[in-house]
């Protein structure tokens, strides 16, 4: 008898927390073959929370471009995305490499600093499409503004989350279309620099403008925050309010309340410089994220593992269902 109780509570506690639940249940009932052959296939355990705690933990130092800690964080990207099976973009390699002028500390650099200019690297793979001539840019820069008053931030929402919200999608869009090739390719980047001066998306698109006819951009920015708010579609332009819609559908749809803005309070992405490329683009971030981003309360135990899991939901059906039609 207590087990049973035990069952139905587990079973409703689940109901409660899901995102879209009710779908899934339908989905799983209706697709059971093709659920557990994507299951059999999963060879690497791509964990939001793992991916988050790593970024996070203090060999990473709260990834300051050009540190010691933001290099850590370049090569286990690079290696997430080897082991998930995301091909190369340029060369054989998934370091994107340029120059960008380091600073010891991300404010206020005192005189005794050493400022210089070193090689630093975004780090970038596709998924190779039927038509090569188009790519969806999916992208989450993974720097962070290092330490403050020698305390590590950490940087939890500000992006550790946006990157395991990226690693999680390319891991299925690479099984996905293992099944079946998408119509194009679908560039997975994860952007270094971002937090001086959007350094790092900048070089990218100087580099990879020239390999394609056309782009979307789709970045992810501050997610998954406890105290969120609703989805925000960062400094909104009623030119894509297609994209907006779409987004909107699947997000709502997954129980993530969302607001477009046109003013700058929250800041600005690297989707910015797609925009004055004249890229389509959208950045996805949440509310009420300055109550705690490059402040030392941005720590792994604000994140909102459940929301995390119905954002990264939404955005892979927005890309399944949508976005190729959109580019
Ligand atoms: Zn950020």
């Amino acid at each position: 008898m207590k087990r049973i109780k035990i069952t139905i509570l587990i079973f409703l506690t689940i109901t409660l927390i899901g995102c879209g639940v009710n779908k899934d249940l339908k989905e799983n009932k209706s697709n059971p073959i093709n659920d557990s052959k994507i299951e059999d296939k999963k060879k690497v355990n791509i964990d939001k929370k793992e991916i988050i705690d790593k970024l996070c933990s203090n060999e990473f130092e709260g990834r300051l471009v050009g540190s010691k800690g933001n290099k850590l964080a370049e090569d286990y990207i690079a290696y997430t995305f080897k082991d998930i099976g995301v091909e190369p973009l340029i060369g054989n390699e998934y370091y994107h490499t340029y120059i960008q002028e380091i600073t010891p500390r991300y404010s206020e650099v005192k005189p005794d600093d050493i400022v210089k200019d070193d090689k630093v690297n975004n780090i970038v793979g596709k998924i190779n499409g039927k038509d090569n001539t188009k790519a969806i840019v999916l992208s989450a820069h993974f720097d962070h503004i290092g330490k403050q008053d020698e305390n590590i931030i950490k940087g939890a929402v500000d992006n550790a989350s946006g990157v395991s919200v990226l690693i999680d999608l390319a891991d299925k869009l690479v099984k996905s279309s293992k099944e079946n090739k998408f119509p194009y390719d679908i560039i997975i980047c994860s952007f270094n620099g971002e937090e001086k001066g959007l350094a790092g998306s900048k070089e990218f698109i100087k580099s990879c403008k020239g390999m394609y006819k056309d782009l979307f951009n789709i970045n992810i920015d501050s997610v998954g925050y406890k105290n969120s708010g609703s989805m925000v579609f960062l400094n909104s332009n009623d030119k894509y309010n297609n994209i907006y819609d779409k987004l909107e559908l699947v997000l709502n749809e997954n129980n993530i309340q969302t607001s477009r803005t046109v003013d700058n309070k929250i800041g600005f992405s690297d989707s910015n410089n797609f925009e004055l490329e004249g890229i389509k683009n959208v950045c996805l971030i949440e509310e009420n994220v300055k109550e705690v981003i490059h402040s030392p309360k941005d720590v792994e135990e604000v994140i909102d593992y459940n929301r995390l899991d119905c954002i990264s939901k939404s955005v892979y059906e927005f890309i399944t269902k949508y976005a190729f039609e959109i580019i």
